[in-house]
């Protein structure tokens, strides 16, 4: 087992592009870590550099506490699983999990033995004589894992692993991989564009733009508490309603901010008066009203509500500003009703107007 130390890592490519741009990372022993961005953010350029697939441009890659920034691939201890799963065709599924043994030149009898403990513990049972081609995408992903877990690398990198599955063995294959790297207790990284996929199964995110690092904490963290307005963005399932506001009152340690239909409450400390902010608020952290509110609200007009199963996405127009709040199933105002929706301080976020950076320090609220 082994940690990953990253240390002002950038990689540039021939055309001039800085795909990772300076960055410093600590991944610890048997954590599984994700590395979560947009589309063209690095975070797949990151990956391989740490494998050794792109070479460093800047900076130093730690693996096992040994500098393997200039240690070629084979050497460095990493297993590799690739989007595309790449497994050879024309080799049946236990010549593909033991294919990097082979090329160690491991005794063939280790080599079945391992293909078919490796095969037992990703549920492969019964197809080890199959061709990649005659198993369905949710076992091919596993075979990919099983040949990286064979190889027995000291830490593994996966590259969007999922991505190749449809939504529903997606989900059951999510759930199979974060129980087998509790099970194996591998250090993994695992790169996603899908901040669902990575707040379910990491534990630390990475969030990723434009080759640098924009916020790095627990899925909890990064949730309630995103860094910037940029994360707020990317990560939730409905979008965090950021709202341009300026800051009422500071006297106290809650205060209140006013924006488009009323004000919330916020922790105000460290705010001056009449700062110029934008507010953060999930839509599930905020509440329609069912009574008489006399502090701090939002007063608006439903426009449209949208079925989230066990919840409904309602968008309310504060006097011109839309804001989403999530209502239990069932209980949605239908378009055109009046609501108060309030929201509790410490669910409040205060960013920056211009950089976008956090401003309240408080600590992540507890989950509730
Ligand atoms: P995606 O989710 O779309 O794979 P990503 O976050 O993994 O995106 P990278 O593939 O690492 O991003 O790409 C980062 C940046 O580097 C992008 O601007 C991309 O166009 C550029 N890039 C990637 N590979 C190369 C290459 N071989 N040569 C030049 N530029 C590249």
């Amino acid at each position: 087992m082994a940690g990953i130390d990253i240390e002002g890592l950038a990689t540039v490519y021939p055309n001039g592009v800085r795909a990772v741009d300076g960055l410093d990372l600590h991944v610890a022993d048997g954590e599984f870590f994700a590395l979560l961005g947009p589309s063209g953010c690095g975070k797949t350029t990151l990956l391989r550099t740490i494998a050794g697939l792109e070479p460093a441009t800047e900076g130093t890659v730690r693996i096992d506490a040994a500098d393997v920034t200039r240690t070629e691939p084979g050497k460095r201890g990493v297993a590799m699983v690739f989007q595309d799963y790449a497994l050879f065709p024309h080799m049946n599924v236990s010549e593909n999990i033991t294919y990097p043994l082979k090329v160690r030149r491991v005794a063939m009898a280790t080599r079945t033995a391992t293909a078919e403990r490796t095969a037992g513990e990703l549920s492969l049972q019964g197809l080890l004589e199959r061709k990649p081609a005659q198993l369905s995408g949710g076992q091919q992903q596993r075979v990919a894992l099983a040949r990286a877990i064979a190889s027995q690398g000291k830490v593994l990198l996966l590259d969007e692993p999922l991505s190749n599955l449809d939504a529903r063995l997606r989900l059951e294959a999510r759930t199979f991989l974060k129980k087998l790297q509790r099970d194996l207790g591998i250090t993994t990284v695992f790169v996603t564009h899908d901040q669902a996929e990575a707040l379910a199964l990491a534990d630390r995110i990475a969030v990723m733009e434009s080759g640098k690092l924009r916020q790095l904490g627990s899925p909890r963290e990064v949730f309630a508490r995103p860094a910037n307005t940029f994360v707020a963005n990317f990560i939730g399932s409905t979008p965090m309603n950021l709202l341009p506001g300026t800051v009422a009152a500071a006297t106290g340690e809650v205060g209140a901010v006013s924006v488009a239909g009323g004000s919330l409450p916020a922790t105000t400390v460290s705010v001056p008066a009449d700062a110029e902010v934008t507010v953060g608020i999930r839509p599930e952290y905020l509440t329609v009203a069912s009574g008489d509110v006399t502090g701090p609200a939002l007063r608006g007009v439903v426009v449209v509500a949208e079925n989230l199963g066990t919840q409904s996405l309602v968008t309310v127009d504060c006097d011109g500003t839309l804001v989403g709040v999530t209502v239990p199933e069932e209980t949605e105002p239908s378009p055109g009703t009046a609501v108060v929706l309030t929201a509790p301080a410490s669910r409040v976020l205060l960013y920056d107007r211009d950089s976008g950076e956090l401003l309240a320090r408080q600590p992540t609220p507890v989950a509730s």
